[in-house]
């Protein structure tokens, strides 16, 4: 075992009045992690009594659909073109997914591709091929900008509906082409390539290895991916990892590599449905064009958002995670891993 999941185990205590007028001393447990890669810190704790409560977003759903820019009947009119040498119709499409530059760019180059025709699915209801279709049309969008200038990362989001900061309802990817890939990437980076000098291994070769044989939080893997969750998970109720061994980029993905991510994405997107979430991000963690790049290998993070208190709106972020980068959990990466595990074996396997 080489990789270090450090834990650290904390009993906050306090006293309580009981019925009988005295006073009753109660300890509750919070675990302090940190990240085995980044050495970055996270905690479980505030998780007593603790239920997820399911939101209900009809009426976000129902208010936004009239004017919705990415329904069929409007999108061709009211979205921009790519110029002709990347898409020579001005956009491209794969089945239902249809790719177009983003109107409010985050870089040089930035689109959106919406997923489907229809103006709401629910998280049971994505089908593998529209993911497959989309991730494939930013695939076919990023092999249009090559050759990139060397350290370029391929970048892929999804803000599923507004609670994950999405500013549509209608389901649709961001890809971006940036040299500024965001701290966290640019952290990893830096880390894998110096545990790499040091260990003459790759970081993600030995995760997968060494989780795959302690198997708390492995879920399963496929021919082209691995599936786990994450040690310090930065959803409040834990995040999916997936790790495609030996790629670098989405653009490096056959199609049969996308539709088993679309595949597993699928599932775990339904489990989490079906749980009462509506509300997740998505992101691809790429090693940067040009590189020698062996060190890094291609990963994801699919991580569920959730109301606290859905009566008031009462969002999962707080001051610990947007001020202090201290995510914390309240649901474990391994009780999550135990509950998943079964559907994705199921479909992967
Ligand atoms: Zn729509």
């Amino acid at each position: 075992m080489t990789l270090r999941f450090a834990r650290e185990v904390r009993t906050g205590s306090y006293l309580m009045p009981d019925a009988k007028g005295g006073l009753q001393e109660v300890g509750l447990t919070v675990e302090l992690r940190r990240d085995p890669l980044t050495g970055r810190s996270g905690r479980l704790a505030h998780f007593q009594g603790f239920h997820l409560h399911p939101a209900d977003i009809s009426e976000a759903v129902e208010s936004s659909r009239e004017r919705c820019p990415f329904c069929p009947e409007r999108v061709l009119q009211v979205t921009p073109l790519l110029p002709s040498p990347l898409a020579p119709d001005g956009r491209i499409r794969h089945g239902e997914a249809l790719l177009f530059p983003n109107i409010s760019p985050y870089d040089r180059h930035s689109v959106v591709v919406t997923l489907t025709r229809e103006h709401f699915v629910a998280p049971q209801s994505f089908t593998t091929t529209q993911l497959a279709d989309g991730l494939g049309a930013a695939r076919q969008y990023f092999l249009a900008l090559a050759p990139a200038p060397r350290g370029t990362y391929s970048l892929v989001t999804w803000n599923y509906m507004p609670l994950a900061g999405a500013t549509q309802v209608h389901a649709h990817l961001q890809a971006f082409s940036s040299d500024r890939p965001g701290g966290l990437l640019e952290e990893e980076m830096r880390r894998s390539r110096s545990f790499f000098r040091r260990r003459g291994r790759t970081f993600w070769e030995e995760l997968v290895s060494q989780e795959r044989a302690v198997g708390q939080r492995f879920l399963a893997e496929g021919r082209h991916s691995a599936w786990l969750t994450s040690f310090v998970s930065r959803s409040v109720i834990s995040d999916v990892m997936v790790v495609f061994p030996h790629r670098q980029s989405l653009e490096e993905l056959s199609r049969d590599a996308i539709e088993e991510f679309a595949t597993g994405l699928v599932t775990a997107v339904r489990f989490f449905g079906e749980e009462g979430v509506v509300a997740f991000n998505l992101a691809l963690y790429p090693a940067p064009q040009g590189e020698s790049s062996e060190h890094a290998w291609l990963h994801a993070r699919l991580s569920p958002r959730i109301y606290f208190m859905p009566s008031i709106r009462g969002s999962d972020t707080t001051s610990w995670q947007h001020l202090l980068d201290e995510p914390f959990m309240v649901r474990s990466p391994e009780a999550l891993a135990e509950r998943l595990r079964p559907a994705l074996e199921a479909a992967l396997g």
